[in-house]
């Protein structure tokens, strides 16, 4: 059972999950639906949420140090700083 997920905020509105054959999936779009469970997990590591359960509230994700922004990925896509694991 898969869910339809929300993608965490604008600033990424594409998600690549790679498989442990080799291939990959690109998803796209603020709400997306995981093919499958392993892909569900990849998408939540990205920071996205369960779709219809309210928006992103921060949790496990990352906030650049240096400009704030939110992001999901260590190294900020504005200013290429480091984000620190919000808790
Ligand atoms: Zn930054």
């Amino acid at each position: 059972m898969t869910n339809r997920l929300l993608m965490p905020n604008d600033a990424v509105k594409q998600a690549d999950v790679r498989r442990p054959g080799g291939s990959g999936r690109r998803y796209t779009g603020s709400i997306v639906t995981p093919a499958d469970s392993h892909d569900e997990r990849a998408l939540r590591e990205f920071g996205a949420t369960v779709a219809g359960l309210g928006m992103w509230s921060g949790r496990n994700g990352r906030r650049c140090g240096d400009c704030g922004f939110a992001s999901f990925f260590a190294t900020c896509s504005r200013c290429g700083g480091d984000c620190p694991k919000e808790t």
